[in-house]
Protein backbone atom coordinates (compact mmCIF):
# COMPACT_ATOMS: atom_id res chain seq x y z
CA UNK A 1 0.00 0.00 0.00
CA UNK A 2 1.34 3.49 -0.32
CA UNK A 3 0.26 6.52 1.58
CA UNK A 4 0.69 10.49 0.58
CA UNK A 5 3.03 10.90 3.41
CA UNK A 6 4.64 8.31 5.25
CA UNK A 7 2.36 7.19 8.02
CA UNK A 8 3.60 7.10 11.72
CA UNK A 9 4.51 4.14 13.48
CA UNK A 10 2.20 2.69 15.89
CA UNK A 11 2.13 3.90 19.17
CA UNK A 12 3.66 0.99 21.25
CA UNK A 13 4.03 -0.15 24.71
CA UNK A 14 7.29 -2.23 26.25
CA UNK A 15 6.62 -5.83 27.41
CA UNK A 16 8.49 -7.26 30.69
CA UNK A 17 10.61 -9.85 29.24
CA UNK A 18 9.90 -9.56 26.18
CA UNK A 19 11.59 -7.82 23.47
CA UNK A 20 8.39 -7.72 21.32
CA UNK A 21 6.16 -4.40 22.00
CA UNK A 22 2.49 -4.30 22.48
CA UNK A 23 1.24 -2.21 19.39
CA UNK A 24 -1.43 0.55 20.81
CA UNK A 25 -4.93 0.52 19.13
CA UNK A 26 -7.29 2.75 21.65
CA UNK A 27 -7.48 3.76 25.38
CA UNK A 28 -9.86 4.08 27.19
CA UNK A 29 -10.44 5.54 30.55
CA UNK A 30 -13.21 4.70 33.79
CA UNK A 31 -14.16 7.80 35.68
CA UNK A 32 -14.99 7.64 39.29
CA UNK A 33 -14.36 3.74 39.55
CA UNK A 34 -13.06 4.55 43.39
CA UNK A 35 -15.82 5.82 45.90
CA UNK A 36 -13.43 7.55 47.85
CA UNK A 37 -12.44 9.60 44.59
CA UNK A 38 -15.83 10.10 43.64
CA UNK A 39 -16.47 11.28 46.95
CA UNK A 40 -13.52 13.99 46.61
CA UNK A 41 -15.23 15.10 43.08
CA UNK A 42 -18.69 16.26 45.07
CA UNK A 43 -20.44 13.06 43.61
CA UNK A 44 -21.93 9.81 45.62
CA UNK A 45 -20.91 6.80 43.98
CA UNK A 46 -23.71 5.39 45.45
CA UNK A 47 -26.14 6.79 43.10
CA UNK A 48 -24.06 7.15 40.06
CA UNK A 49 -22.19 4.11 38.71
CA UNK A 50 -18.38 5.13 36.94
CA UNK A 51 -18.61 5.55 33.04
CA UNK A 52 -15.67 5.57 30.21
CA UNK A 53 -14.24 8.63 28.26
CA UNK A 54 -10.99 7.83 25.78
CA UNK A 55 -7.61 10.14 24.79
CA UNK A 56 -5.85 8.91 21.67
CA UNK A 57 -3.57 6.39 21.51
CA UNK A 58 -0.68 8.37 20.70
CA UNK A 59 -1.13 10.40 24.06
CA UNK A 60 0.83 7.24 25.90
CA UNK A 61 4.34 8.73 27.38
CA UNK A 62 7.29 6.23 28.22
CA UNK A 63 8.07 5.36 31.84
CA UNK A 64 11.17 7.42 32.81
CA UNK A 65 10.18 10.75 30.79
CA UNK A 66 10.69 14.13 31.41
CA UNK A 67 7.50 15.50 30.00
CA UNK A 68 6.88 19.13 29.16
CA UNK A 69 4.14 20.89 31.05
CA UNK A 70 0.90 20.76 29.42
CA UNK A 71 -0.05 24.34 27.45
CA UNK A 72 -3.59 26.06 28.23
CA UNK A 73 -3.57 24.88 32.28
CA UNK A 74 -2.90 26.44 35.70
CA UNK A 75 -4.13 23.09 37.47
CA UNK A 76 -2.72 20.27 35.80
CA UNK A 77 -3.90 16.89 38.08
CA UNK A 78 -2.32 13.40 38.72
CA UNK A 79 -4.30 10.59 38.48
CA UNK A 80 -2.43 7.01 39.14
CA UNK A 81 -3.73 4.04 37.76
CA UNK A 82 -3.68 0.25 37.40
CA UNK A 83 -4.04 -0.06 33.09
CA UNK A 84 -5.51 -3.01 31.52
CA UNK A 85 -3.87 -4.22 28.07
CA UNK A 86 -6.61 -6.52 26.32
CA UNK A 87 -4.65 -9.28 24.42
CA UNK A 88 -8.23 -10.69 22.46
CA UNK A 89 -10.74 -8.66 21.12
CA UNK A 90 -14.28 -8.90 21.44
CA UNK A 91 -17.91 -7.31 21.96
CA UNK A 92 -20.66 -8.29 24.59
CA UNK A 93 -18.19 -10.30 26.48
CA UNK A 94 -19.17 -12.10 29.66
CA UNK A 95 -18.09 -11.34 33.24
CA UNK A 96 -16.34 -14.96 33.34
CA UNK A 97 -14.77 -14.76 30.27
CA UNK A 98 -13.56 -11.72 30.70
CA UNK A 99 -10.24 -12.40 31.84
CA UNK A 100 -9.22 -14.22 29.16
CA UNK A 101 -9.37 -10.83 26.51
CA UNK A 102 -6.23 -9.51 29.22
CA UNK A 103 -2.88 -10.05 27.99
CA UNK A 104 -1.41 -7.79 30.87
CA UNK A 105 -1.39 -5.32 33.16
CA UNK A 106 0.40 -1.94 33.55
CA UNK A 107 0.72 1.46 35.76
CA UNK A 108 -0.30 4.51 34.37
CA UNK A 109 -1.05 8.15 34.90
CA UNK A 110 -4.23 9.58 33.20
CA UNK A 111 -3.20 13.26 33.38
CA UNK A 112 -6.15 15.53 33.76
CA UNK A 113 -6.38 19.50 32.90
CA UNK A 114 -8.70 20.17 36.06
CA UNK A 115 -9.84 23.63 35.16
CA UNK A 116 -10.42 23.03 31.48
CA UNK A 117 -12.44 19.75 32.51
CA UNK A 118 -14.19 21.56 35.58
CA UNK A 119 -14.92 24.40 32.51
CA UNK A 120 -16.29 21.46 30.47
CA UNK A 121 -18.23 19.82 33.34
CA UNK A 122 -19.80 23.37 33.75
CA UNK A 123 -20.98 24.10 30.16
CA UNK A 124 -21.63 20.76 29.20
CA UNK A 125 -19.38 20.49 26.93
CA UNK A 126 -17.26 17.28 25.98
CA UNK A 127 -13.60 16.19 27.80
CA UNK A 128 -11.38 15.93 25.20
CA UNK A 129 -9.50 19.32 26.10
CA UNK A 130 -9.24 18.31 29.46
CA UNK A 131 -8.35 14.53 29.15
CA UNK A 132 -6.97 13.44 25.67
CA UNK A 133 -4.20 15.95 25.05
CA UNK A 134 -1.13 15.53 23.93
CA UNK A 135 1.28 12.95 26.63
CA UNK A 136 -1.45 12.59 29.11
CA UNK A 137 -1.08 9.31 29.23
CA UNK A 138 2.22 8.28 31.06
CA UNK A 139 2.40 4.01 31.22
CA UNK A 140 5.22 1.70 32.24
CA UNK A 141 6.06 -1.87 30.80
CA UNK A 142 2.93 -4.25 30.55
CA UNK A 143 3.49 -7.38 32.48
CA UNK A 144 1.57 -10.65 31.42
CA UNK A 145 -1.39 -11.13 33.23
CA UNK A 146 -0.22 -14.59 34.01
CA UNK A 147 2.72 -13.33 36.06
CA UNK A 148 1.09 -11.41 38.29
CA UNK A 149 -1.84 -11.55 41.16
CA UNK A 150 -3.20 -8.27 41.65
CA UNK A 151 -6.37 -8.97 44.38
CA UNK A 152 -3.94 -7.66 47.45
CA UNK A 153 -2.11 -4.73 45.38
CA UNK A 154 -2.10 -1.41 46.62
CA UNK A 155 -2.18 1.30 44.62
CA UNK A 156 0.35 4.39 45.48
CA UNK A 157 1.81 7.80 44.01
CA UNK A 158 4.68 9.91 45.66
CA UNK A 159 5.24 13.92 44.52
CA UNK A 160 8.68 14.38 45.29
CA UNK A 161 8.82 11.82 47.76
CA UNK A 162 5.85 12.93 49.68
CA UNK A 163 2.69 10.38 49.50
CA UNK A 164 -0.12 12.22 47.41
CA UNK A 165 -2.66 9.04 46.66
CA UNK A 166 -3.17 5.22 48.06
CA UNK A 167 -5.70 2.77 47.61
CA UNK A 168 -6.15 -0.60 46.88
CA UNK A 169 -6.82 -2.29 43.96
CA UNK A 170 -9.56 -4.58 45.70
CA UNK A 171 -11.49 -0.59 46.10
CA UNK A 172 -12.20 -0.66 42.56
CA UNK A 173 -16.12 -0.07 41.88
CA UNK A 174 -16.34 -2.16 38.96
CA UNK A 175 -13.23 -4.75 38.92
CA UNK A 176 -11.55 -5.38 35.99
CA UNK A 177 -13.67 -8.65 34.60
CA UNK A 178 -16.57 -5.87 34.91
CA UNK A 179 -14.81 -3.59 33.37
CA UNK A 180 -14.01 -5.41 30.08
CA UNK A 181 -17.43 -6.93 30.02
CA UNK A 182 -19.13 -3.61 30.40
CA UNK A 183 -16.81 -1.29 27.81
CA UNK A 184 -17.64 -4.33 25.41
CA UNK A 185 -21.35 -3.12 25.31
CA UNK A 186 -20.24 -0.30 24.11
CA UNK A 187 -17.59 -0.51 21.90
CA UNK A 188 -15.67 -3.74 20.24
CA UNK A 189 -12.59 -4.69 22.02
CA UNK A 190 -9.44 -5.14 20.29
CA UNK A 191 -5.77 -6.61 20.66
CA UNK A 192 -3.75 -3.67 21.85
CA UNK A 193 -6.61 -1.23 23.71
CA UNK A 194 -5.54 -0.07 27.02
CA UNK A 195 -8.17 0.47 29.85
CA UNK A 196 -6.88 2.91 32.62
CA UNK A 197 -9.25 1.75 35.24
CA UNK A 198 -9.70 4.78 37.44
CA UNK A 199 -7.74 6.69 40.47
CA UNK A 200 -7.85 6.25 44.12
CA UNK A 201 -8.20 9.59 46.20
CA UNK A 202 -5.95 11.89 46.97
CA UNK A 203 -5.74 13.74 43.40
CA UNK A 204 -4.30 17.60 43.11
CA UNK A 205 -2.18 19.86 41.58
CA UNK A 206 1.64 19.00 39.42
CA UNK A 207 4.31 22.17 38.92
CA UNK A 208 7.10 22.18 36.47
CA UNK A 209 9.79 19.97 37.95
CA UNK A 210 8.22 17.68 39.90
CA UNK A 211 8.98 14.28 40.16
CA UNK A 212 6.02 11.70 40.04
CA UNK A 213 6.39 8.09 41.31
CA UNK A 214 3.72 5.06 41.35
CA UNK A 215 2.96 1.85 41.55
CA UNK A 216 0.94 -0.94 41.79
CA UNK A 217 2.41 -3.97 44.17
CA UNK A 218 3.50 -6.82 41.42
CA UNK A 219 3.76 -4.00 39.02
CA UNK A 220 6.61 -1.43 37.35
CA UNK A 221 7.26 1.09 38.84
CA UNK A 222 5.91 4.54 37.15
CA UNK A 223 8.74 7.42 37.42
CA UNK A 224 8.04 10.56 34.86
CA UNK A 225 8.93 14.61 35.59
CA UNK A 226 7.39 17.20 34.37
CA UNK A 227 9.62 20.08 32.31
MN1 LIG B 1 -8.74 8.90 35.71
Amino acid sequence: MSFVFQPPAPPAVAVVGRTERFPVHRIYCVGRNYAAHAREMGKDPEREAPFFFTKPADAIVENGARIPFPSRTSDLHHEIELVVAIGTGGANIGISQAMSHVFGYAVGLDLTRRDLQAEAKDKGRPWDTAKGFDRSAPITAITPAGDVKLDDSRIWLKVNGALRQQGAIADMIWNVAEIVAELSTLFELAPGDLIYTGTPAGVAAIKSNDALEGGVDGLETLKVTLA
